[in-house]
Parts: structure tokens; sequence; C-alpha cells
């Protein structure tokens, strides 16, 4: 097991990983820019070494200033928790090159889950259902509409490098392809310098369904069930749930079985989360994330499973100590990502929180960085906490919710709480009954 480990993360992540390592009895060093120099992660972390001015592209981002901060503390892994070079299999790579072990899956895995095209390619080979469309790249708009006429419109245009809904259109008719296929065109190349676009059938009212897997070196494979992460805005998860209000017990168990065979054909290593649509009881791949995710937790809440622990587990080469059958679904939970934006506009609302009370009580877990006289800087993603509730029901985990919404207090900054408790007022909410569109529709209403 490794005696102390880097964190190459800030804000709540960074203190989820620490806090794991600590109860494995490992020493961890923290990495910060000068605008975070105050913050939570640095202030409980061993060690924390300064890599930068506030901007990422010179922090977090700056792989030769967290190497050398690796190298200057000694340590025997670095975690990368989500964003920022979670998925940077240069990254890995140069990591490992430095005789340290990064915690996640193996490079080329990274770069071939980034590559949209040839992860489709590459899961359909293994047995997972995906979007019909085309068979890798698209030249140009006219290609783009003999598929489209093959496979039926509507379609979307989609970025190969794709990441956080950019560089993607919607095209109804045959008509519409060319301004789509050249803005999409022109969004994915301002994004992800890289152009490469393909083609999907557009599914109309799907819902957003992951399945969480974990696999270590010794080819073990075993998925943890399924989130339910329809609840988005313009594509950004907002609320999460496990498990799916609409799946069923057999349902789980055929995609994930799926889901884990193919991982273990990939021979993956670590956690990942495979992201589907699910529509008409048909599951759709969408694209693999070979991190951790930022609604881990609801996985945690109902399996009992700690994933930051057993990615350090696998990342040092110790074995899975469960099989599929040992892992079970217990009640419901739900994660409501708490931003520091206003709740219908979603300007940011960076500051200093004047006074800070989180929730608790039993089954009650708030993952966040914040505590009062904290200033949450501009340079940053806005989510400052995630509220994760369990219940032995879904209604159990409603109630216990609602109680918990109303007892946090986040003074001096807007925050995203009233739109969550607005939202799990809602009757549609309530019956679980909404797709990955409905949340937008919902928003608009409450505009007026
Ligand atoms: P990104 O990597 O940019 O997040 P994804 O492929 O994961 O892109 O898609 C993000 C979101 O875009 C999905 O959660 C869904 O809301 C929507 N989307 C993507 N593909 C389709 C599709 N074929 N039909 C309908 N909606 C889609």
């Amino acid at each position: 097991m490794f005696d102390k480990v880097l964190i190459a993360n800030r804000g709540e992540i960074a203190l989820r990983i620490h806090r794991a390592c600590k109860e494995m009895g490992i020493v961890t060093v923290a990495v910060h820019s000068t605008a975070d120099v105050d913050a939570m992660h640095v202030r409980l972390a061993d060690e924390a070494v300064c890599i930068g001015p506030p901007s990422s592209m010179e922090s977090y981002l700056n792989i030769p200033a967290i190497i050398s901060a690796a190298e200057i503390s000694d340590v025997d892994a670095i975690h990368p928790g989500y964003g920022f070079l979670s998925e940077n299999a240069q990254f890995a790579e140069i990591v490992g090159e430095h005789q340290i072990t990064f915690i996640g899956p193996k490079p080329e895995h990274i770069r071939l889950m980034g590559d949209k095209i040839a992860a489709k390619e590459a899961v359909k080979k293994l047995g997972i259902p995906i979007v019909p469309g085309s068979v890798g790249a698209i030249g140009d708009s006219d290609e783009a509409k003999k598929i489209a006429g093959a496979i039926g419109y509507p379609v979307i245009v989609k970025a190969a490098a794709g990441g956080g809904g950019r560089g993607m259109k919607v095209v109804a008719g045959p008509d519409d392809m060319d301004d789509a296929f050249k803005a999409a065109r022109t969004e994915a190349k301002a994004a992800f310098g890289n152009d490469t676009l393909y083609v999907e059938k557009y599914l109309p009212s799907p819902r957003h369904i992951e399945v969480q897997v974990l696999a270590d070196s010794f080819g073990n494979a075993v998925h943890l069930g399924e989130r339910d992460c329809s609840l988005q805005r313009r594509h950004q998860k907002i609320l999460e749930e496990a498990p799916s209000p609409v799946l069923d017990d057999k349902e789980r168990k055929r995609i994930g079985k799926i889901v884990a065979k193919a991982i273990s054909g990939l021979g993956y290593l670590g956690a990942g989360t495979i992201e589907f649509l699910y529509q008409d009881g048909e599951f759709y791949f969408i694209e693999m994330n070979t991190r951790l995710q930022v609604e881990h937790p609801v996985t945690e809440m109902i399996t009992g499973i700690d994933l930051v622990r057993e990615q350090i587990r696998i990342a040092a080469g110790e074995p899975l100590n469960y099989k599929q059958q040992d892992i079970t679904f217990s009640g419901h939970a739900i994660e409501c990502r708490i931003n520091a934006e206003d709740p219908l506009t979603f300007a940011p609302s960076p500051g200093r929180i004047s006074d800070y009370h989180a929730p608790g009580g039993l089954d009650v877990r708030v993952d966040s960085a914040l505590y009062a006289g904290y200033t949450v800087p501009p340079y940053y993603d806005s989510l400052v906490a995630k509220l994760i509730v369990h219940g032995k029901t879904r209604n159990g985990c409603l109630m216990r919710l609602r109680r918990a919404l109303q007892e946090y207090v986040i003074g001096g900054i807007v925050t995203t709480i009233p739109l969550h408790q607005a939202l799990i007022e809602n009757p549609d909410f309530i019956e679980g009954k909404y797709d990955i569109h409905w949340l937008e529709k919902y928003l608009e209403s409450l505009r007026g």
C-alpha cells in the first residue's frame, strides 16, 4: 500500500480523497493555486505545495508544476479526482514515467474513451448496445445527410473529442444539416482543437442512466448498479439518484452484466462509468468516463462501498475483495449539486461565506469544502457542496432530503439550494417521471 499520495485537485473532491487516504493511514499532499491558500483541502492535508497562480492553466492543469510537487514531496501515487487532469492520458503516462502510480485507468483506455468514435466502436465489439449512427468520422455535410437519411431524422451531430455537451447540434431535417454541421465543426474546433464529427440518431425523450464499474489488475470486474442523472441543464447534471426510478431489478441485472463483462474484456483498471441513454426499455451507450464521477456518493450510499478507497487499493495492486453476488443494493439515495450560482439565471455568485451550517443526522452526508469565513474564488467550477441523503425507500429519502435542505445555511453567497427545494416538491419529480429535457422545461416554467 502507498505511504503518501498527492491529490491533484481542489474543492470538495480533494477533501473526499484526503478523507479516504487518512482512513487508510496514508499521508496526503495537497497542491493549490495562490487563490486557494485558505482552502479546506490545503488546511487538512498533511503537506501542501503551491503550484501556481489562480488560472487553472497555470496551476491545476500545469503538469510540470504538479510533477515537481510530487517529486519534492516524494509521493508514491497521484489521485487526479475529476475534471482537471483526470482524463488526460498524457498526464497519466508522465506520472508513470516518474515512477509514480497514477490512481486511475491505464493511459490507453483514457485515450480510447476520449475519442468518442473509437470508444463507440470498441464497446460495440464488446457487446454494449450503442446509438445507431455513422461508422466513424463524417467528412462533410453531404455525407452527414446521406447517413441521416438512412437512419432517419432527427439526428444529432456530435464532436469526437466532445465533453460538457459542446460541439453538439440536433438536426430536424436535411435542410438544416449544412448550418448545423458548420456550427458543430466551429464549436468543436474552438473547444477541443479537434473538429472531427460523427452523426447519431437523436433520441427524443430518453433518460440518462449510467453504470458504475470497478475492475482490478487480476481481471475481476464488477458493476455497482446504476445512477439516474436525467435532471440536466445544458447537459450538466443537477441532481442524481440511485437506483433509477424506472429500472426494475431484472433490467438492472441485465445491463450490469453486459457492462461488467465488457469491462473485463477490455482489461480495464480501476473505477469507471458507462453512460447510456435509456428509452423504451433499451439502453444506448453514449460515452465512458474513465475517472471518479461527481455523483459517485449515491452509489456509495446504496452499496456501502467506498469508491475512492477501492480506487486506491486497485492502483496499489490489491484485488477486489468481493464478487458480483456480494454486492447488494440497499434503499435509495439522492444527491443535490449545490452551486454558487443564482438558482434561476445560473449567474455565478462567488464571494465570502458569512454563515455556514451543514445539515446532519442519520443518513445525511455533506461533501463540501466550505466553512464560515471562506471566500469562494471566481476562477473555478461553481460546485461548492454536494448534499447526499439516503432513505429506506425513495419516499423516505425525499422526506429526509426536504428537511436536510431546510437545515442547510450557506450565507453570504447565492446558491442553488432554493432550486432543489422547489424541484423536490414537483409532482413529476416526486413520481420519478422525467427525461433529460424535463429540467429545462421546468426552469422555463419557473421563470414564467
Ligand atoms: P458530452 O461528452 O459532451 O457530455 P455525451 O455524449 O455524454 O456528451 O452527451 C451529453 C448529453 O447530450 C446526454 O446526456 C444527452 O442529454 C444529450 N445527447 C447526447 N447524445 C444524444 C442522442 N443521440 N440523442 C439525444 N440526446 C443526446
